[in-house]
């Protein structure tokens, strides 16, 4: 191939990646490819239109009793953050039980019960007083965890991906849109299995707010619109086994169940 040719067959991602991305709107309009993949959303409350999932962020040891929990130093350190593949979104109506398959390769799978901020603004270096204004909306998730397994890798030094980042890994609830709801600063969190409670928190308990989160996060990832963030779990994480019921709240919004099968 000459230098000419391929310069050509190449312009629509050079094209693309010189502003960041190729959107996914371009590339189902412009680029043939030999199978479909599917864009996966969540319903929004009040709207027949829903709301496409870019990427799932999620930020580690947010409340300073969990951090206590997971054996370390709560003292604001800098916040971390992993992803979750969008094929770990589990949607649950509100109302429902769903059931929800325990995964392969643990014996200690535990819930963390959070709240999600969804955004439909982007952007980079965020400045936190600015970075409410990139939230669409807020919603309700388990982040499902094979706890085995993340603390060995974690032991190990090894990335814990397949403790935290598999199929089903994200359970959440319909979006609410910011002017229904407001911005979620306080408020319970719980979370009850078989109607125990086991987590029981205040929002406003968080290390780092949903802004602060924005704005770090916007530090080492260009965000996008799409991009939605699991804004960490309270104290008193624990395990499941199969048959056990998940039900979890957060003031402001209807709670969450899933059946373990
Ligand atoms: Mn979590």
């Amino acid at each position: 191939m000459d230098r000419r040719h391929f310069f050509q067959s190449t312009a629509l991602v050079s094209t693309g990646a010189l502003v960041g991305c190729v959107t996914p709107g371009m590339a189902q309009q412009q680029v043939k490819s030999p199978f479909a993949v599917p864009q996966v959303y969540i319903p929004i409350v009040g709207s027949d239109e829903m709301f496409p999932v870019r990427r799932i962020y999620c930020i580690g040891r947010n409340y300073a009793a969990h951090a206590r929990e997971m054996g370390s130093d709560p003292n604001r350190e800098p916040p971390f953050f992993f992803q979750k593949p969008t094929d770990a979104i589990q949607y649950v109506a509100a109302g429902t039980v769903a059931p929800h398959p325990y995964p392969t390769l643990t014996k200690n799978y535990h819930y963390e019960a959070e709240l999600v901020a969804v955004l439909n603004k982007g952007g980079r270096d965020i400045p936190v007083e600015k970075a409410l204004d990139l939230v669409y909306g807020y919603s309700l998730g388990l982040d499902m965890t094979r706890r085995d397994l993340q603390r060995a890798l974690g032991d190990e030094k090894k990335p814990w991906e397949i403790g935290k980042s598999f199929d089903h890994s994200a359970p959440i609830g319909a979006v609410h849109k910011l002017s229904q709801t407001g911005h979620f600063t306080q408020g319970s969190i719980w979370l009850k299995v078989n109607g125990q409670t086991k987590q029981s928190a205040d929002l406003k308990q968080m290390i780092w707010s949903v802004a602060e989160q924005i704005s770090k996060l916007s530090q080492a990832f260009e965000l996008f619109p799409g991009d939605i963030i699991y804004s960490g779990t309270p104290e008193n994480v624990g395990p499941v086994v199969r048959g056990d019921v998940i039900e979890m709240h957060i003031d402001g919004l209807p709670n969450l169940s899933v059946k373990i099968v």
